[in-house]
């Protein structure tokens, strides 16, 4: 890829979140992730070229010296900023501009800094032969898997549902989104196969932004409003049966979606639970289910048969939790705390700095968020490293997870397509995928969204105390 013959015609529209667009390459494993302004500013950026730059350093530095240090780093690419020429930044957005849906267009892509993230293509890995069958991809962003059991919880409720389900009503109320999804984090997060196949299911059900399927390193599955409507259930099991028809299923000409579906979820929360490369890690010491479970989820605690296995330790979803964890104090009780840093702040403005309350994100800012002493001293020094954990815990709650299947096991010995198709037929197996998970989306919280957080939770939980307790 030179940077100095960019063509725009090499580039198609890939997605898009609510801070950034990212677009992919037709032929290389690459996609370019540009940052976004809210539409009335579009005439006006936000901020200069050099500003931009930097931030996005700052996402790389964040993604690469302080998130992957706690989330591993084997699920972690961070890219590496590039410099763009501005013409094909324009034509870029020109080309884009129609595939976007609707409800994303308050935000205008950024045209003017030329600047962009350049990450691999995590839809379509590099990790196999081209094969007859494309793999497919699957994008969870599960969101916050614990209950809050900090002292500082006003609100009892907190304890019992949880932050995402809650959100639910208020966002249906608001007008977010038309339809509650009935997907519970906190099943997802559970490490029972059986919660996780429920908490899967539902993301299919109801997409909204939390779950996308790619095949071949283009989407094929997700939120259906605003955007294409073929993307329905149908759609889906055209794409995936392919994938399932084997032993059993194969006989029986006609698979039923369900099999298919359940095939599917199987393989998915299969890798979910792995150690993340390969055919399935060692599953080791797993941390207790214990905590979690959120009076919301409709799924009835009677079929959890086998009791509690709770998550790998070296799973992605363990990784997640133990980072999403760090918010031991909830936002009722770290906001007296970044009250602290601020009132600091100040009282000596160049304290900033040392404090690195805007970076720079390295080592140094990572032990500040290690070594917090258990408690509060009083300290400006305190206070800024339970600042620090919870914007961490933040970025935990926000990423997303990319699992990326790829069919077939890579067998070495020369087994020839009628013997393996043999060996397919004959057993009643899932097929075997191999696969590869990572992280992305990792970008820092800003500081001053605290403040922010308080005011949305507030007005979540009391929401969820006027609706959403009544039919749940
Ligand atoms: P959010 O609103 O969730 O914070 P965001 O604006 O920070 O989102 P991303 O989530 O990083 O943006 O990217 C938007 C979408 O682009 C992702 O949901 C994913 O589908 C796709 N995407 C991002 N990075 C990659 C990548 N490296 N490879 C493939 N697809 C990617
Ligand atoms: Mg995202
Ligand atoms: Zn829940
Ligand atoms: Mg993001």
């Amino acid at each position: 890829m030179e940077l100095d013959k960019m063509d725009e015609n090499d580039w198609r529209y890939h997605g898009e979140g609510n801070k950034s667009l990212v677009v992919s390459h037709v032929q290389l494993s690459r996609v370019l992730r540009l940052l976004k302004y809210p539409a009335e500013d579009s005439e006006n950026p936000p901020q200069t070229p050099e500003q931009a730059f930097r931030q996005i350093q700052s996402i790389v530095d964040f993604s690469s010296k302080v998130m992957s240090s706690l989330l591993g780093e084997k699920f972690i690419h961070s890219g590496e900023v590039v410099k763009l020429p501005l013409e094909f930044v324009r034509q870029l957005s020109i080309r884009v501009q129609h595939q976007r849906p609707a409800w994303r267009c308050d935000k205008v892509m950024d045209i003017y800094s030329g600047c962009a993230l350049c990450l691999p293509n995590l839809t379509s890995p590099a990790l196999h032969q081209p094969t007859h069958t494309p793999p497919l991809c699957i994008e969870i962003k599960p969101k916050c898997g614990f209950l809050p059991s900090s002292k500082h919880v006003s609100k009892d409720i907190k304890t019992k549902v949880c932050r995402f389900c809650m959100h639910q009503h208020y966002k249906v109320a608001n007008g977010k989104w038309k339809r509650r999804s009935l997907y519970c984090p906190l099943d997802l997060f559970s490490g029972n196969k059986q919660r996780m196949h429920f908490a899967i299911r539902h993301l299919i059900e109801e997409p909204q932004n939390n779950f996308k399927i790619f095949k071949g390193g283009q989407c094929i599955y997700s939120s259906k409003e605003g955007s294409d409507d073929s993307m329905d259930l149908n759609s889906l099991l055209h794409h995936l049966r392919p994938y399932f028809l084997y032993g059993n299923n194969r006989i029986n000409s006609h698979v039923t979606g369900k099999a298919v579906v359940n095939d599917f979820i199987q393989v998915l929360v299969n890798a979910l639970l792995s150690g993340g490369g390969g055919d399935g890690g060692v599953v080791t010491d797993r941390c207790g289910e214990g905590r979690s479970f959120c009076e919301a989820s409709l799924f009835n605690k009677e079929r959890i048969r086998h009791g509690s296995q709770g998550l790998p330790s070296d799973s992605v979803l363990s990784r997640i939790l133990q980072t999403q964890m760090l918010d031991t104090l909830d936002i009722e009780g770290l906001h007296p705390l970044y009250r602290r840093v601020e009132q600091h702040l100040q009282d000596f403005p160049k304290e900033r700095t040392r404090l690195q309350i805007d970076g720079p994100y390295n080592q140094a800012f990572l032990e500040k968020l290690q070594k917090c002493p258990a408690e509060d001293d009083g300290s400006v020094d305190f206070a800024v490293a339970k600042v620090h954990q919870y914007r961490v815990a933040m970025t935990a709650k926000d990423c997303s997870i990319m699992v990326a299947l790829v069919p077939g096991p890579e067998e070495e010995e020369e087994e020839d397509e009628g013997q393996r198709w043999l060996r397919d037929f004959l057993s009643s197996r899932p097929p075997a995928f191999s696969y590869s998970v990572s992280i992305l989306d990792l970008d820092p919280k800003p500081f001053d969204g605290i403040p922010r957080q308080l005011r949305l939770d507030q007005r979540i939980v009391s929401c969820y105390s006027r609706t959403g307790a009544a039919a749940p």
